[in-house]
């Protein structure tokens, strides 16, 4: 069972709070002086899809193999 993970910052949806690509889009937007948007949590990657978001290439394509 997999955890996908969104935030307010972004289109792309993650399976891991881990990735490298949403760490840098929160800490770069910190930085920039941005509140840090929500992290929203779906249980699956379809309910991520049907609300709008496409998968991270970084953390999603190196889960599917
Ligand atoms: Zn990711």
């Amino acid at each position: 069972m997999s955890e996908i993970i969104t935030t307010g910052a972004g289109d792309r949806y993650h399976v891991t709070e881990d990735c490298p690509s949403l760490q840098a889009g929160r800490l770069g937007g910190e930085a920039q002086g941005y509140q840090l948007h929500d992290v929203h949590r779906f249980t699956s990657a379809a309910e991520a899809e049907a609300a709008g978001r496409t998968p991270c290439g970084t953390c999603v394509d190196a889960s599917n193999g």
